[in-house]
């Protein structure tokens, strides 16, 4: 019999596990009658009674097994320990606030099964139900992203995806710790069909993303999938030489032809900021890789486990 292994990484998500719950067993009944179901819930450090409810659906259900991580350690990390523990032919990530519906799971499953595919992965189509500037910044940091890596990205993904063995192992054996999972999916290759669905909103709950919190994970994304940002500030660099050599010239034969009238300070003093700004700036850019590399070199793990079953 084959086994799906389902990964759910919460962070205080006690409304939305029991509906989740429930909506994927529904599914499995239904849909799944031959095929074995493994439900691995990562609680990435909740505040709440998330591991409370987990542990009650693990009491009736062998097949529910859990991760408890001794702090919230974000959900790169709960999709990572849950990856890693999952034993599954095939593995699949959801949300817990049933974003991601489970309805679809059948649909992926046969997919795999009978078109040859290694990985079925989901895109929304509309960000319904989103502030319309933060669809405009998610917007423009895939058309960047796309831009300058050799990664594709592909707008609008979400994490749910269904993946074969071989895939997740590929994937789980990159142990960065600056992890941006759309991109090491990308990065591992393999057959990816993409479907597409309607954006749903979360059953219960809030969102944990701030605009903040989805900065910097824009950030990350490019500073692990891209070194553009630094050819960029070299240009920028190459490029003032090359003004500054032309205009050194200018300056000399006017003071030959013309002398040298003390003037043009305030143009002077707008350089001066510019150029320092332009500095700073490249500074800046050098320092986000140097950031990421000094904690990849630390070599810290990625999570740490309190309890598990
Ligand atoms: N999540 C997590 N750790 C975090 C933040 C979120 O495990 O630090 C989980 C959360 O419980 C949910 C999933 O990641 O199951 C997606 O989070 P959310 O619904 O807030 O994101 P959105 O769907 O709004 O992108
Ligand atoms: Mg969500």
């Amino acid at each position: 019999m084959e086994k799906i292994s389902i990964i759910v990484p919460c962070y205080n998500e006690e409304e939305s596990i029991p509906l989740f719950y429930k909506e994927t067993e529904e599914v499995k009944m239904k849909d799944f009658p031959e095929t074995e179901f493994e439900y691995i819930f990562v609680d990435d450090g909740s505040s709440d009674k998330t591991l409370d409810e987990i542990k009650k659906l693990s009491s009736q259900n062998e097949a529910v097994r859990y991760i408890s991580f001794s702090r919230n350690f974000g959900k790169e990390a709960a999709m990572l320990a849950g990856l890693d523990e999952a034993t599954g032919d095939y593995i699949t990530l959801m949300d817990a606030d049933l974003q991601d519906p489970p309805s679809l799971l059948r649909k992926m499953y046969d997919m795999i099964k009978n078109e040859g595919y290694d990985c079925i992965a989901t895109r929304r189509i509309t960000r319904k139900g989103e502030p319309p500037i933060r669809s405009f910044f998610a917007r423009c940091f895939y058309k960047l992203i796309n831009h300058i890596s050799d990664v594709k990205m592909v707008d609008g993904a979400r994490d749910f995806r269904l993946m074969t063995r071989q895939m997740v192992d590929n994937v789980t054996s990159i142990r960065e710790y600056n992890r941006f999972s759309k991109g090491l999916f990308s990065f591992v290759g393999f057959k990816t069909k993409w479907i597409e669905y309607e954006n749903v909103e979360r059953v219960a709950g809030k969102t944990k993303w701030s605009f903040w919190k989805l900065f910097k994970y824009a950030i990350e994304g490019i500073t692990a999938f891209s070194t553009a940002p630094l050819i960029f500030s070299s240009f920028i660099g190459l490029l003032f030489c090359v003004v500054s050599f032309f205009l050194i010239l200018f300056i000399i034969i006017k003071t030959l032809i013309y002398g040298d009238p003390t003037s043009g300070w305030p143009s002077m003093v707008c350089i001066i900021f510019f150029v320092s700004g332009v500095q700073l700036f490249s500074l800046g850019i050098i320092g986000q890789y140097l950031s990421k590399t000094y904690l990849e070199v630390k070599h810290r793990p990625t999570y740490i486990i309190k309890e598990k079953k």
